[in-house]
């Protein structure tokens, strides 16, 4: 699906930041696994426990539609040696997003401008201390 439809799929949906976050992951790991892997369909099963792993973190999230970027947040839920893991899928993908994805790459930047999460229901000021 390219990034319009997604978009599209995204604004209708009742949890459209953490649609298009999924979506970016999923697109990260991708560009990861392709470019790190080789493989050019599926993910290898180290990068899609990795995958299986973030999505599942993001689906549990205490932020929901209220999160920053992940890099930004307080809590961190990621294990040590998992978020060292994604850090490097971040690391490399991130800047190979702009040509083949530039709608999502400009909203993951716009996400990321929000420096502190707030949990949906609860003032941005109390939410986190
Ligand atoms: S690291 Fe923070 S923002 Fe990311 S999924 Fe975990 S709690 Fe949510």
């Amino acid at each position: 699906m390219n990034d319009e439809k997604h978009s599209i799929i995204a604004a209708m949906s009742i949890r459209p930041r953490i649609d298009r976050e999924s979506r970016t992951l999923q697109v990260m790991f991708k560009i990861y696994c392709r470019n790190k892997h080789g493989n050019q369909v599926e993910l290898c099963s180290s990068c899609q426990e990795l995958e299986d792993y973030s999505l599942d973190r993001l689906d549990r999230c205490p932020f929901q539609e209220g999160k920053t970027t992940c890099a930004n947040c307080p809590i961190h839920c990621y294990k040590s040696d998992m978020r060292a893991r994604i850090r490097a899928v971040m690391r490399f993908s991130g800047p190979r997003m702009l040509l083949a994805h530039p709608i999502l790459t400009v909203w993951h930047y716009l996400d990321n401008r929000r420096k502190k999460p707030f949990k949906p229901g609860v003032s941005a000021e109390t939410s986190i201390k």
